[in-house]
């Protein structure tokens, strides 16, 4: 079930020096992986760019098949997948099964979308020239990918690379590694050629140094955090890599006075706590018009206290442990600082079955003011801190004041205001009446520090694809 070699150049790859994998409902160590550094990452670049030429020059038809095929063994392991994500990643076993679909969509999508690769032909202005516009893959790309989505972050990224006709090199988490291999080895079932895909696990420095210096990587595409996304983002100038990134988000959830209660604490539910709110989309601060405070508050404490916290693997927990020590610190952080400035707690709070696993209470907390660490920063935990409104204008101001630009909710029946919202929220993703806005078919990304480039849809392909425009003079005529 638990692979650990690298997978370079179409062989499974042994290293001497390992690293340990803990699953975070236990604190048991779960299996190993290769600890590699510069050479295996090498090793990997080298062999993605001599599969380049062959794969990019391949009919899109072929690509697509490819991708047909992968997705078809993923769809014949969900099980699998889901239970390997859940141990080492923590989340519900649902949500991991959830998650596994959601990153097979991406599969299919590029599947069909790498047949769709059109270019433009543009009228020229003199009459003996023709223009034309063709799509080129980039070259070789880096994948660098997070903890919190271990199957759909690959997916997500590998999908439109190699239906662009990009071959890559993938460094996963070193926290789950174990979904990410799976994936790959069903990638090599699914008869890719050798070098097209190149799985590295180890010290994320050395692996991504080689990667970032490397000319003949032409793309880096990360997600994860905004302090690491902006550090790649310096080392990837040296060579003008193209970039896309995927970094944190402060997501505001916004209800207004004619709002359905029902329906917005179910969205506050889905945006807070899926994954216990370790989602770069996840809300991280609500704003509730003054008039349905009390109402939305206590629906929501009503439903959050029943919650079930647990190891994810037994049947109807809601809410599994983080990822590790320094995600609780940091959500115990914000909860100490909002109570030492006025906030108080309405439900949860605490840290539990500490012996166990890192486990956290699902949290709501009132009296909440915009100076407070959690209103500011992103928490990455199953914090939940309410503030009140009174104005509309007054409330998108409060939202827009971030540094991210992500994901924002917004509940209300009136379609002026839902208007008003969906043209001033300076968001790359904003849900109307909806608290699970991601899909294949969709743009995913944001504003401002929340990242560059966007991941899903038609939009997803562009960014592994240079264009070259053509023109064309008159040929000599004899
Ligand atoms: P998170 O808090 O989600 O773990 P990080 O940004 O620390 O966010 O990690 C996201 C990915 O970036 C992981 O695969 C991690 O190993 C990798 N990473 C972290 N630091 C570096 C680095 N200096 N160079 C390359 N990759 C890195």
């Amino acid at each position: 079930m638990f692979i650990k070699q690298n997978y370079i150049n179409g062989h499974w790859v042994e290293t001497k020096d390992v690293m340990s994998v803990i699953n975070p409902a236990t604190k048991e160590r779960i299996g190993e992986v290769s600890n590699s550094g510069t050479a295996e990452a090498t090793l990997a670049v080298e062999a993605a760019s001599q599969a380049f030429v062959p794969w990019s020059k391949k009919t899109a038809n072929d690509r697509s098949q490819f991708l047909y095929q992968w997705h078809q063994l993923i769809k014949e392991h969900t099980d699998e997948l889901a239970q390997i994500m859940t141990i080492e990643q923590g989340k519900p076993l649902k949500e991991a099964l959830a998650e596994v679909q959601y990153a097979n969509d991406y599969v299919l999508w590029y599947a069909e979308e790498a047949k769709r690769n059109y270019g433009d032909t543009i009228p020229a202005s003199s009459v003996n020239k023709h223009i034309i516009v063709k799509k080129e893959p980039v070259g070789v790309v880096a994948a660098i990918t997070p903890w919190n989505f271990p199957a759909a972050m690959i997916t997500r990224k590998l999908a439109p690379a190699l239906a662009a006709g990009c071959t890559v090199v993938i460094k996963p988490s070193e926290e789950t590694p174990f979904t990410a291999l799976k994936l790959i080895q069903l990638a090599e079932r699914a008869n890719f050629p050798k070098g097209v895909l190149n799985i590295v696990t180890g010290n994320a420095k050395q692996i991504g140094d080689v990667w970032l210096q490397d000319k003949r990587v032409r793309k880096l595409t990360f997600t994860g955090s905004t302090p690491v996304g902006k550090l790649l983002m310096r080392k990837a100038s040296d060579t003008v890599k193209k970039l896309s990134l995927e970094l944190g988000g402060h997501a505001p959830f916004i209800v207004m006075k004619n709002a359905d209660i029902e329906k917005a604490v179910e969205g506050a539910i889905q945006s807070k706590f899926r994954n216990a709110g370790q989602a770069c989309v996840a809300t991280n601060r609500f704003y509730v018009h003054e008039d349905i405070m009390e109402r939305f508050t206590d629906r929501l404490i009503e439903q959050v206290s029943r919650l079930s916290i647990g190891n994810g693997l037994n049947n109807n927990v809601d809410i599994g442990p983080l990822i590790n020590e320094a995600a609780i610190t940091k959500v115990m952080d914000h909860i100490e600082d909002a109570v030492k400035k006025g906030a108080s707690i309405l439900t949860g709070g605490k840290r539990t079955m500490e012996k166990k696993g890192y486990f956290i209470q699902p949290t709501v907390i009132g009296n909440v003011t915009d100076d407070m660490l959690c209103m500011q920063d992103e928490t990455f935990g199953p914090l939940a801190p309410i503030t009140s409104f009174k104005t509309i204008d007054e409330v998108v101001d409060r939202a827009n004041n971030s540094a991210f630009g992500l994901a924002a909710y917004v509940f209300t029946n009136n379609m002026n205001e839902a208007a008003l919202f969906m043209n001033n929220l300076e968001y790359g993703v904003v849900g109307v009446n909806d608290g699970l806005p991601s899909t294949a078919q969709a743009p995913f990304g944001g504003y401002k520090e929340s990242g560059l480039g966007r991941e899903g849809g038609y939009f997803g392909i562009e960014e592994y694809l240079e264009l070259k425009y053509i023109s064309i003079g008159s040929f000599i005529q004899n």
